[in-house]
């Protein structure tokens, strides 16, 4: 006890060096007026110059910001130096910037689009485009690479507010009201901030355009929440925060449809439009479906657990690919497993060919990850059936996640040691196939595949399910 008391007491007594404290540039982007907005920065300290880490140019090869910010600051200039939006206080050094933003609400190449516009008034906002860094000169600029991967600058920290009296705003999964704060450089994310109610269950919670037809969005109202308790259910929750989905609407200005999308952390957004969506479309609601269902399944095999390198994307490309099939196919009977499973099969040996599938990604070959991924999926769905016939694909996967929440990566020996545990066969062959290739692809498909449970006969190249 004594020896207790005086571990507390010299723990109380210890000094502690006061942590300096980084001085953090302060960034406020308030809703103004017909549609515009008023963003402004108090930075950390003064600098000649500040400029933006993310200047991607937007589709047309000019830089976005000149076309959406006016700065209102006296004196203050934003302009392209080198590869970088640069602000810039001709000679005066910048201390605090105001800029009156119209959104821009238009894909840029290679980044975030900055805004995604709700058709009503809602938006969501792209929070990292707000980091600035500070020069030491103007003339720093030009020297900036436009990838600034592994390039020494100061990184200041910076604190994002923002602010839309009366709205709410969605953040990492939470409502906020009025007003949202977060450090960038953290959250690979949109905050959302409009009228619109958020459809939210204890798995998911989401914004779908009340603008968007009715068809469209009474199928996203339904299926995505049902998506998300289904994989849910059968998986536990995933990690992180609740997912998110942000559905927007770009009307129909553009002939035929589009569905654009991204995925970041713990969200999805997506964005559809054209004309041709005013009536019911069958054949985008499939691929409105596979894609809600894919890049959802990324909240467990991508985000939950994730892979450590990219030769081994396969196992979550391929497992998103088969969780989405099987979802698909538990929600709507006529759904055509089959026929997305046979393409699988037919992908992967038309393009992995007899390579080494961990080369696919270096090789540029992505597909290969999806179809083969999801070919070698198959062979474990079907080993899992085989030893258990009340077993499917998710409680296999709850096999490879579960034990690797904690650490959150999954290698390719937890997949071929939980394969060849669960009852697999032909693990030997499978890491053949994924570090050396083998010599003929569709003979190593149709053995794997028939050995699993999984029935096939071959016709000629072909390996078909039967
Ligand atoms: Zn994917």
């Amino acid at each position: 006890m004594l020896i207790l008391l005086l571990a507390l007491v010299c723990g109380f007594a210890t000094p502690t060096l006061a942590r300096p404290v980084k001085a953090t540039t302060e960034v406020v982007l308030t809703r103004d007026g017909d549609g515009d907005w008023l963003l402004e920065y108090r930075f950390a300290r003064v600098a000649p110059a500040w400029f933006f880490v993310r200047s991607a140019n937007a589709l047309d090869g000019k830089p976005w910001r000149p076309q959406s910010w006016r700065v209102e600051t006296p004196g203050v200039r934003l302009e392209r130096i080198g590869h970088h939006d640069v602000l810039t206080g001709d000679g005066t050094p910048l201390k605090t910037v105001r800029i009156r933003v119209r959104p821009y609400s238009d894909p840029v190449q290679a980044d975030y689009q900055p805004v995604l516009a709700f058709s009503d008034g809602g938006v969501g906002v792209y929070t990292d485009h707000h980091l600035a860094a500070p020069l030491s000169t103007i003339a720093a600029a030009r020297d900036l690479p436009a990838d600034l991967n592994g390039v020494a600058f100061d990184q200041v920290p910076t604190q994002f507010t923002l602010r839309d009296p009366g709205k709410t705003l969605l953040f990492n999964g939470r409502r906020h009201r009025g007003s949202v704060r977060l450090m960038l450089d953290q959250h690979q994310s949109y905050v959302y901030s409009g009228p619109a109610r958020a459809l939210a269950t204890p798995a998911f919670v989401g914004i779908i355009d009340p603008g968007l037809p009715a068809w469209a969005r009474d199928e996203l109202n339904r299926f995505t929440p049902r998506l998300f308790d289904y994989y849910t259910a059968r998986l536990g929750r995933p990690a992180g925060t609740r997912p998110t989905l942000l559905a927007s609407w770009g009307g129909t200005t553009l002939p035929g449809v589009s569905l654009g999308g991204s995925v970041l952390d713990g969200m999805v957004v997506m964005n559809l439009e054209g004309a041709a969506m005013v009536d019911p479309q069958p054949a985008l609601l499939a691929q409105t479906r596979w894609f809600i269902g894919h890049e959802g399944a990324h909240f467990w095999m991508g985000q939950t657990v994730r892979t450590a390198r990219r030769s081994a994307a396969w196992m979550t490309e391929g497992a998103a690919d088969i969780m989405a099939v099987r979802a698909l196919a538990h929600f709507y009977p006529d759904y055509d497993a089959r026929g997305r499973l046979q393409k699988s099969i037919d992908d992967c040996i038309a393009i992995n060919g007899s390579k080494p599938l961990s080369g696919a990604f270096e090789r540029g070959e992505h597909r290969a990850n999806y179809a083969c991924g999801a070919v070698l999926m198959m062979a474990a769905e079907g080993a899992a059936r085989k030893r258990d016939p009340r077993a499917d694909l998710f409680t296999w996967l709850c096999t490879l996640i579960d034990p690797n929440r904690k650490a959150g990566v999954v290698t390719p020996d937890h997949w071929l040691t939980v394969f060849a545990a669960s009852g697999g066969a032909g693990a030997e062959q499978v890491r053949s196939f994924l570090d050396r290739g083998m010599p003929d692809p569709a003979a190593f498909i149709a053995e794997l595949l028939e050995a699993n449970g999984v029935a096939v006969r071959r016709d000629g190249a072909r390996v078909i399910l039967t």
